[in-house]
């Protein structure tokens, strides 16, 4: 059985995690970071589809959900969008910024992996893997972390930074919420978040692999929730693209924490027309004798034309302009945990010390990262989280 010993003991090396060992270390504070995958932030290098969204240059916590927000001012207060470009460019990244959303300067995730990971080796950090951690026993000044392996680490204060539950095969499999749990922690019921929708609608079956600009307005138990103008992209089981991916948090939540709640998501799938513009537009097209297929050429993608050419022939210019402008989807899932891009819920945010990250149930147990009921719309707000936290919690080891 391998036995370590540290002052402090990190579980997860994912973005919060190599963060949190950064920042402990750099105070002086020894440290061992453990992670259950046989590398380090494989999430990292998913990120941004490879490119790595790090962070965006509007950074507060409005853009996250509600009941977090006061644990995200404050430590945004104490790591917020300066301390963390400061942090990126100390440690050897340089960046490029697209519309507030803020990349390395290679668009390649790998080298943000690659200038953390060459920190933790200049700073000399422990760094286990094929490490999965089972339980963690004791208390302040004396735990023990406990893989399943038979590995275990004797350490005076604990970190918790695994992740939630997305994309398990990339480390998170909600192993991290279990531990919280298991040292007394509420955990506000995870759920997929910025994930692909199921829908029945046979349109979705017609036009799969189509992808056009539409906006797209969430509505829940017949109120209008979240609404995002971006790509819509139709698929064999429903919709996906990164308005779907945005409005997809508020329908997840509905669907799996409210029982019998009903999700429909309204697309207008030309959004660069008023009604009054697009219904003048199909009158004039009739009057010069475009077919029904081809009524809507040079607005939508031919691929529409079978769907749309129908509703044109039997129907009025007012109801082709409601299909068109008002195109209801009945949402009856999502694709879930492999497919979500983060997690919404995790340990309860009133159970942390806003100042420091220090569990207020189980005093020398910290959290940091996406393990916390934290959750940012994307554009960089869940990595900004995760290194904003995850500095904080190791800064005050
Ligand atoms: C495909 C994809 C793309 C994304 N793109 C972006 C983006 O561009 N911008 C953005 O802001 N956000 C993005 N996100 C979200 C972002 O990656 C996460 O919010 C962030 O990585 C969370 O960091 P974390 O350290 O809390 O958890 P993770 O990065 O999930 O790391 C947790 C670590 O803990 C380890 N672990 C878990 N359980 C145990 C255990 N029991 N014992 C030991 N180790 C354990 C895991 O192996 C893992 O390495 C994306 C997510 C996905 C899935």
């Amino acid at each position: 059985m391998h036995k370590y010993s540290a002052k402090l003991c990190i579980i997860g090396a994912g973005a919060s995690g190599i963060v949190a060992a950064i920042s402990a270390k750099r105070r002086g504070t020894d440290v061992v970071l453990v992670d259950r995958m046989a590398g380090i932030g494989r999430k990292i290098l998913a990120c941004g589809a490879g490119r790595c969204n790090l962070f965006n240059e509007r950074l507060d916590d409005s853009f996250y959900n509600e009941a977090a927000r006061p644990l995200v001012r404050q430590v945004l207060a104490r790591f917020g969008l300066g301390a963390i470009r400061d942090f990126f460019h100390d440690i050897g990244l340089a960046m490029h910024t697209e519309a507030g959303r803020v990349f390395p300067a290679t668009d390649q995730s790998s080298s943000v992996l690659q200038v953390l990971s060459l920190q933790l080796k200049l700073l000399g950090i422990k760094v286990l893997t094929g490490f999965p951690v089972a339980r963690v026993e004791g208390q302040i000044g004396g735990f023990t972390v406990r893989a399943d392996n038979g590995g275990c680490v004797e350490c005076e204060k604990v970190i918790i930074a695994a992740g939630g539950r997305s994309y398990p095969k990339l480390g998170s499999d909600g192993s991290g919420l279990r531990l919280a749990q298991s040292l007394g922690h509420s955990i506000i019921e995870p759920v997929p978040a910025a994930v692909p929708l199921i829908t029945k609608d046979t349109l979705c079956q017609v036009l799969q692999g189509q992808r056009i600009t539409a906006a797209v307005q969430a509505v829940i138990d017949g109120r209008a929730a979240g609404r995002c103008e971006g790509d819509l992209l139709f698929t064999r089981y429903g919709v996906s693209g990164t308005a779907v991916l945005d409005v997809s948090r508020q329908v997840s939540v509905a669907l799996h924490r409210r029982s019998g709640s009903k999700a429909v998501l309204v697309a207008d799938l030309v959004p660069f027309m008023s009604p009054a513009e697009l219904k003048a537009e199909i009158t004039r097209r009739r009057k010069l004798g475009f077919p029904s297929e081809a009524l809507l050429a040079g607005i939508l993608p031919e691929k529409f034309g079978r769907p749309y050419g129908q509703l044109a022939a039997g129907g009025t210019p007012d109801a082709l302009v409601s299909g068109l402008k008002e195109k209801p989807f009945q949402i009856s899932g999502t694709r879930g945990w492999d497919e979500a891009e983060f997690t919404s819920g995790g340990v309860s945010t009133g159970e942390i010390d806003p100042r420091t990250l220090e569990s207020t149930i189980r005093p020398g147990v910290y959290f940091c990262g996406e393990v916390i009921d934290v959750d940012g719309v994307r554009g960089g707000y869940n990595l900004a989280w995760a290194w904003s936290s995850g500095a904080v919690a190791g800064l005050t080891q």
